[in-house]
């Protein structure tokens, strides 16, 4: 049995896991676009989280069981082509995440000044596709417009003495940009009250101990509906009534409490427009109150306005998957139509051999141990196809390595996957960081061949 799996994020290091466990030695190829595994362990999660990266060694131990082979940069939709991973492999688990992020949707956010954070974290985190952009930071004011964790990633890194990023694996040419920003003032806004925040208590705590950062709220917006104090008050409630204790003690902190630096967690403001002749210099936001049951309750305008004057907005809206060629897809959830991961069109009817999981399944929810049961739950539906029905041979018997060699393709495999990963290592030591990523495609032959020679 051959198996391929699209994407080497958490979700399909957990399929292939979960596969391997059903059937030890199997052959399964992994497909990834980038020159490093990862996904969003490397490209999303906070360099100076650095603890949460060490997941990548239970990755590892996946990679390097027999039978498993991993492509780097190769692109399903650019370098090969479903039919094609079809026509080789008796099942194809598409864990391609969520490639997209949401804008925010309101006038005058394409003005300069105006930041998907989706894109500001990949490019701290060293992504080659987003290595081009720039952020101005030369601005005192910055607003986050979200409630995520994502959220409070961006408010900290903007706000983190860089001397304790500078030995992460952060880009070094985002370490500099950090260096040279004027940034001292950061809020993080949403539409909804602050039991209904999304982030998790952990990550709100952070604020407390970030050095020469005061963390503010207000306590008017930390009052509480009936609705949400009965959201509290749930057994679901947990988080947020732990959220709610802490931002209560932001509350009593008078502004400024000696420090230059400060968070201002804001809530029940809703954006309207982005203001500014050519840079963003403010940011207008409508007051909300929510309405409707506890758990359901929705955010509607209250007819006041207030603008917020900030040089930088950075919406941190959501991520968005995009459609995989020609696979069924749901436009509204950005998310590949399937039942239990098995994929099906718009009429329910299974693709036979295509299966999904992680963010492109479920979209972009849970943490990365989330994935771990969404890729067993996939993977126990393609063994439950496989022994309902007697298996297809595939139509073609040949080996994908020499279709991609025969097109060009410069592919990586795992053994270069991990003298790059040395290599990056190395370089960081040379400056006392974690890892200096490679960032560009055009230097990974190079550094490569550099690492070949220092051995
Ligand atoms: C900014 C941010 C911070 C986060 N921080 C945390 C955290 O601190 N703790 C935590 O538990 N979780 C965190 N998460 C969530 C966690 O990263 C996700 O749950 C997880 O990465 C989703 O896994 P995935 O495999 O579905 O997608 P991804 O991690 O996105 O992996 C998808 C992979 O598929 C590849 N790919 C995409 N398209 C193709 C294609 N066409 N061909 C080949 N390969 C392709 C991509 O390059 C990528 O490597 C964070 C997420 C974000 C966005």
């Amino acid at each position: 049995m051959r198996i391929a799996i699209v994407g080497s994020g958490p979700s399909g290091f957990y399929a292939a896991e979960a596969v391997q466990k059903k059937v030890p030695g199997v052959s399964i190829d992994m497909f990834e676009r980038l020159h490093a595994p990862y996904g969003l362990v490397r490209y999303g999660v906070a360099p100076d989280h650095e603890k949460l990266k060490s997941v990548t060694k239970v990755f590892d131990m996946v990679a390097g069981k027999s039978g498993l082979r991993w492509f780097g940069q190769v692109e399903l939709g650019r370098h090969v082509q479903l039919e094609e991973l079809q026509q080789r492999y008796h099942a194809v688990v598409l864990a391609t995440g969520a490639q997209g992020s949401k804008k925010l949707g309101v006038p005058g956010d394409d003005k300069p000044g105006s930041y998907n954070a989706a894109d500001f974290v990949a490019w701290y985190n060293g992504h080659p596709d987003f290595r081009h952009l720039q952020f101005d930071l030369s601005g005192e004011t910055a607003v986050v417009v979200g409630h995520g964790n994502v959220a409070l990633d961006v408010a900290r890194i903007l706000l983190k003495p860089v001397d304790e990023l500078a030995t992460t694996e952060m880009a070094s040419y985002a370490l500099e940009a950090l260096r040279n920003s004027n940034v001292r003032k950061v809020f993080v806004m949403g539409r909804r009250g602050p039991a209904q925040a999304k982030f998790t208590n952990k990550e709100v705590a952070e604020f407390e101990q970030l050095a020469g950062v005061t963390a503010l709220a207000r306590a008017d917006e930390l009052t509480l509906n009936d609705a949400s104090q009965r959201e509290l008050d749930s057994p679901a409630g947990d988080e947020a009534r732990r959220n709610v204790a802490l931002l209560s003690r932001f509350a009593d902190v008078a502004a400024g409490a000696g420090n230059s630096r400060s968070v201002e967690f804001r809530f029940c403001l809703a954006p309207v427009r982005l203001e500014g002749n050519g840079k963003v210099t403010a940011l207008v936001l409508e007051g909300t109150d929510l309405e409707g049951l506890p758990f359901k309750q929705e955010a509607r305008g209250t007819g006041r306005f207030l603008a917020i004057p900030c040089q930088a907005v950075f919406a941190s809206v959501g991520y968005k998957g995009v459609a995989p060629a020609n696979v069924p897809f749901d436009a509204r959830s950005s998310t590949v139509r399937h039942v239990n991961g098995r994929v099906v069109d718009e009429s329910g009817v299974p693709q036979a051999g295509l299966y999904c999981t992680g963010w492109i399944k479920r979209g972009p929810t849970g943490v990365i141990g989330t994935n771990r049961n969404d890729s067993m739950e996939t993977v126990a539906t393609l063994f439950a196809d496989l022994q309902a029905g007697p298996l297809v041979e595939p139509p073609v018997g040949d080996d994908i390595a020499d279709l991609l060699r025969d097109r060009g393709v410069d592919f990586l495999d795992l053994q270069e996957w991990s003298r790059l990963d040395e290599f990056e290592k190395r370089m960081g030591a040379r400056s006392g960081k974690a890892r200096e990523k490679l960032v560009q495609r055009h230097e990974v032959r190079a550094a490569l061949q550099a690492a070949l020679d220092f051995h």
